[in-house]
């Protein structure tokens, strides 16, 4: 291990982990969250310019797996979970470009992550022989994907918490529909409650011995990483061909999403200005606004998958900056766009252009929006990150016609879909685990 990256924890009271390790681990054991113990700077010509995708990531990767047996694997693991478009595409009008992360086997982008910590996963040595749970909790689109990356792997269990009544329909049948190891179960709770659940189980040494547990939130490193992929392939696209830098608005919620796209121009690749666009929750905002970080509970809004008021990956974003508060807010804007604002993009840009978003979407193009009229003529790409498919409720009232369902989508909500209640508290999740711990 000595010449391999060495992964921290953010709150530095862990020791060090191989990749592997941080990746098995989800979280680190003094509750922080795993980095690298510094970010790698890579030179753009090192990227093929014909690559795929998979090839991009497998070239930008490749220092965070400097030396962990995974290495090898990694050509494999990029191949084998970046196999579906990004297509980063032109809009017909307002000069600017949407990065649409959202066709995946679930129609949103965390099927890039949960598909890589899958293959990660299934090439890591366990010791434990006993079959591992993974557990996960989701704003809605997170389980779905997880549950896909795993469906019917052998001595793999999924487990995922998801806010009862707070997830769109769709979503709540896409988590429900799996069967075999994948379990859903519907808490009578927010999503922050079901985030510490999961956080107070992996943190549970005792449990930890009678059932072996994973997680895969976006905390994990193996969610984290191959989404900085895409933001590369399409920023290097764009250099190549314009010379200049891409700069992204990243809807936000817990910030997997835009910290990858932050960790991509940390190493020296060609990303300009990153902006987060977050829906009502104001956690983010206000910070960026000057006042002390304050998370909260979370409120629901149309964009559920964002509906987060302590965004797990706030730790890595200020590791990021080396804990310097102001470097960070000189660096990034974040903003709030609310219920009212995301109703009237998604109408506007379907009435006017014939674009649909998703409510997650409309976030994005909103701030892209108020760019343009303020008079900014960079290119900007606002970052597409679930189809308008799921959230059909929201989205077709407001256009007055349905949405076409995509194929992979539509074969799920074709299953019958079932989800067990638990009620919003730690033990009862705990207890759960040890009652069902699988055979
Ligand atoms: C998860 C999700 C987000 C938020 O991403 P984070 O990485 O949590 O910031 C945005 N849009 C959609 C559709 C999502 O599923």
């Amino acid at each position: 291990m000595s010449d391999s990256v060495r992964y921290l924890s953010t709150r530095g009271r862990a020791p060090a982990a191989t990749l592997g390790e941080a990746i098995a681990a989800g979280l680190a054991p003094d509750g922080g969250l795993y980095v690298p113990e510094r970010l790698p700077v890579l030179d753009p010509s090192r990227f093929d310019a014909q690559g795929s995708l998979a090839d991009t990531a497998a070239t930008l990767l490749a220092p965070f797996f400097d030396g962990d047996p995974l290495a090898a694997e990694l050509p494999a693991i990029c191949a084998e979970a970046l196999d579906f478009p990004v297509p980063l595409r032109a809009l017909p009008y307002r000069d600017a470009q949407v990065l649409e992360l959202f066709h995946g086997p679930t129609a949103a982008f965390k099927d890039v992550g949960a598909r890589f910590l899958a293959a990660c996963l299934r090439r890591l040595p366990r010791a434990d022989a006993r079959p591992l749970t993974i557990l996960v909790a989701t704003s809605g689109d997170t389980g779905a994907a997880v549950g896909a990356a795993f469906h019917r792997q052998p001595n793999v269990r999924v487990v995922i918490l998801y806010p009862d009544g707070l997830v769109s329909p769709r979503q709540a049948h896409q988590l429900g529909c799996f069967g075999d190891n994948v379990q859903a179960l519907r808490v009578a709770g927010r999503f922050d409650d079901c985030q510490r659940m999961v956080k107070a189980a992996l943190n549970d040494a005792e449990l930890q011995l009678a059932v072996p547990l994973s997680s895969a939130n976006s905390i994990s490193l193996g969610r984290l990483l191959p989404q900085m992929s895409y933001y590369a392939h399409s920023a290097l696209g764009w250099w190549r061909e314009h010379g200049t830098p891409l700069n992204f608005i990243v809807p936000t919620g817990n910030l997997g999403n835009a910290l990858a796209c932050l960790w991509v121009r940390a190493l020296g690749l060609p990303v300009g200005e990153v902006r987060l666009a977050c829906n009502a929750n104001a956690t983010l905002p206000e910070f960026f606004a000057g006042h002390d970080y304050a998370p909260r509970e979370a409120v629901a809004t149309l964009a559920n998958a964002m509906d987060v008021g302590a965004p797990s990956n706030f730790e890595r974003l200020r590791w990021t900056f080396g804990g310097d508060d102001a470097a960070l807010r000189q660096t990034l804007q974040a903003e709030s766009v609310d219920d009212a604002s995301i109703r009237r993009t998604l109408a506007a840009h379907a009435r006017e252009h014939g674009e649909v978003f998703c409510p997650h979407t409309a976030t994005a193009v909103h701030l892209l929006d108020r760019l343009r009229d303020s008079g900014d003529t960079r290119p900007w790409a606002a970052v597409a990150t679930a189809h308008p498919a799921k959230f059909e409720q929201v989205v077709e009232p407001l256009l007055g016609h349905p949405v076409d369902v995509p194929p992979a989508l539509a074969a799920m909500l074709q299953r019958s879909a079932s989800a067990a209640p638990l009620a919003a508290a730690d033990t009862a999740l705990k207890h759960w685990l040890r009652e069902r711990a699988p055979a």
